[in-house]
């Protein structure tokens, strides 16, 4: 494939020193008289605005005007064009000319030749995921969440607070209001809004995992869908439970001497609320006890296991009663656990 040179200074009828004030009012009064609103139906026109518009991007631009103003003046519009050594895949910062994609349904707005300098479609948008191939998608918006391990066991409804890009309503997303530029976007086409959004949150999410809202991203164009939003899940530290593994839950429940020593039914917290555990007679401290299908629930509603590590805890203080019944035991007892060292 052959690409064009192409002479952005002569397409707006600029010289090559000319101020970026300069560029910018001959550019808004190229765009007024070329605008498809004010031609419907004319493809020269269309074409005509179409190469404003990308002219205008890369001259308003200090960092891609300075880009292609490396490629030298010695070239001629339309002459065969192969970028120097080393340019391919470098891709620079597309600020809002991504609209033009939009404005013309698909990605096919910018030239071979603008893409092979500056890389082409969605090369870096702010947020990443919006795919080259289809620019009048909304982006995909990312963001983080943080829950309980009560909300990621049982499923939640969380309200998110969210900045998203949106068509600038006056303009439907045109930049242009008539004879000028939209106040209402500064001629962006999009302005920022807050958004507030209630997302549903099935049981089964994992900390770290990433939970996808189809549709829930932002909207580019009124025609194009909106993009996907994507939802990092983080899992608030618990003051009781801990995580193990994936979907086990660990809980440490202390428990008296005698209770160990005798066996004894205690009552144990679970994300469900309190059951009651039996503790088997002779159980040792840091022991655990499993409890089947009472840790996290699963995506397919299966839950993994509590384990409850048994601490032996002592009083503070004895009373004397307590105290005289210690010492008795200590003479009678002839069990000695440093017997073995
Ligand atoms: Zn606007």
């Amino acid at each position: 494939m052959t690409i064009q040179y192409r002479d952005y200074y002569e397409t707006l009828g600029v010289s090559r020193s000319a101020s970026q004030e300069e560029i910018r009012k001959v550019y808004r009064k190229l765009a007024r008289k070329y605008h498809p609103d004010v031609n419907p139906g004319d493809k020269a026109a269309e074409e005509k605005f179409k190469d404003i518009q990308e002219a205008y991007a890369v001259l308003s631009d200090p960092e891609k005007r300075s880009r292609y103003d490396q490629l030298g003046a010695n070239w001629q519009a339309g002459a065969d064009f192969t970028p120097p050594p080393g340019w391919g895949g470098t891709r620079v910062d597309f600020g809002d000319v991504g609209d033009l994609g939009d404005l013309f349904g698909g990605g096919g707005a910018f030239s071979d030749f603008f893409q092979s300098i500056f890389g082409g479609f969605g090369g870096a948008r702010a947020r990443g995921r919006s795919s080259p191939r289809a620019a009048s998608k909304g982006a995909d918006v990312e963001a983080q969440i943080e829950l309980s391990l009560e909300d990621v066991h049982r499923g939640c409804r969380p309200t998110l607070s969210l900045q998203t890009q949106s068509i600038c309503q006056q303009c439907h997303g045109s930049g242009m209001m008539g004879r000028g530029r939209c106040m209402a976007c500064n001629g962006l086409g999009r302005i920022a809004v807050p958004r507030r959004l209630t997302v549903n949150i099935a049981p089964g999410a994992r900390d770290n995992s990433v939970v996808r809202l189809a549709g829930k991203g932002e909207k580019r164009t009124a025609a194009g869908p909106a993009g996907d939003l994507f939802l990092r899940v983080r899992i608030r530290k618990h003051p009781k439970f801990r995580i193990t593994g994936t979907d086990d839950l660990r809980v440490e429940v202390p428990v008296t001497p005698w209770e160990a020593a005798l066996g004894a039914k205690i009552p144990v917290p679970t994300l469900d609320g309190s059951i009651e555990v039996t503790v088997p007679e002779g159980t040792q401290g840091g022991a655990n006890l499993r409890l089947r299908s009472q840790g996290l629930r699963r995506r397919d509603g299966s839950r993994g296991d509590l384990y409850i590590r048994i601490r032996i805890a002592l009083p503070k203080k004895l009373t004397r009663e307590e105290e005289a019944l210690l010492r008795q035991l200590a003479n009678i007892s002839k069990f000695n656990p440093r017997s073995g060292n």
